[in-house]
């Protein structure tokens, strides 16, 4: 199917590995030219080099920082020269029990997984209006529609951010000028994420590491852990023109785990 974003630009967060990086790859491959940013430059650079590898036709351009500061932001937004397609993302807070938590660790969690999401969102969906077409997704978790304990931060945040999408997306002045809002909620993704969380279950609970993950892959219906490859291909299609009519939605890609009939 040919996607309709041929020539377009995306601001991809959080892309030199992992989830982003499935999508900045899904684009590419579409013809979108890409922005990725990520903390650390040496994975992003060879990340950018890969996606320039994979279509020589496009270009990849790379802002390094973390994302959840304004001034990384801001260079982010100027290296675009519009943006199109904007895919929020970043690193999820850190697992614990909300005992321990200050109130510090709770604006950090809404700052980066909340409020940065939303900053990027405010500087570009007005502009994406008036060419009538754009295209937003967030990654948030599935543990938005079904809570994980010990992710206390990242439910909490996440959910914040859900809440608001929901009210934003369906303003008439962005769903009526072709400018769709969604997240995108993954289950368990073999990334380097999915393993350090393993590696900290099996370490706190004295585990083998492979066998927590075998535990984990079983309780998944799919019997597997997703790809980016697959992440990627389903956020290239919310950002396809065919995707138009689809906003404000709440899209699980968990292998069948949340276990609800709707
Ligand atoms: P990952 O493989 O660890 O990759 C994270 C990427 O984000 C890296 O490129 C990292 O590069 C970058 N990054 C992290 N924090 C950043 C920041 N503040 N600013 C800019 N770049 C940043 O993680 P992932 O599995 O792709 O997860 C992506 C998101 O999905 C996370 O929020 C995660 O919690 C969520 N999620 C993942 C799963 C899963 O199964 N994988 C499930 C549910 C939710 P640098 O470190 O160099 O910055």
């Amino acid at each position: 199917m040919e996607l309709g974003i041929e020539g377009r630009w995306a601001l991809v967060c959080a892309a030199s590995k992992g989830l982003g990086k499935g999508c900045a790859e899904a684009l590419v491959m579409e013809g979108v030219n890409v922005v990725i940013n990520a903390r650390s430059s040496q994975l992003l650079e060879e990340t950018a080099a890969h996606l320039r590898h994979l279509n020589p036709n496009v270009t990849v351009l790379t802002v390094v920082g973390d994302i959840s500061q304004e001034t990384t932001r801001q260079a982010a937004l100027a290296a675009c020269p519009q943006i199109d397609i904007l895919i929020n993302n970043a690193g999820g807070p850190p697992p614990g029990d909300f005992r321990d938590w200050s109130r510090q660790d709770w604006l950090d969690a809404v700052d980066v997984n909340m409020v940065t999401p939303i900053e990027l969102i405010k500087a570009t969906v007005d502009a994406m209006a008036e060419r009538g077409f754009g295209r937003v997704i967030n990654i948030t978790s599935a543990a938005v529609k079904a809570p994980i304990d010990i992710l206390g931060l990242s439910n909490g945040a996440r959910s914040g951010l859900t809440g608001f999408i929901a009210g934003l997306a369906r303003q008439p002045q962005l769903a009526g000028r072709n400018v769709t809002i969604n997240n995108l909620l993954p289950g368990s993704f073999d990334t380097d994420r999915l393993k350090s969380t393993h590696q900290n279950v099996a370490k706190s609970s004295n585990q083998e590491y492979e066998s927590v993950r075998e535990t984990f892959r079983k309780k998944v219906p799919s019997q597997r852990f997703g790809t980016a490859e697959e992440f990627g291909a389903f956020c290239a299609f919310l950002c396809s023109a065919q995707a138009s009519y689809m906003t404000g939605q709440n899209i699980l890609l968990d292998g069948g785990s949340y276990a609800g009939t709707y």
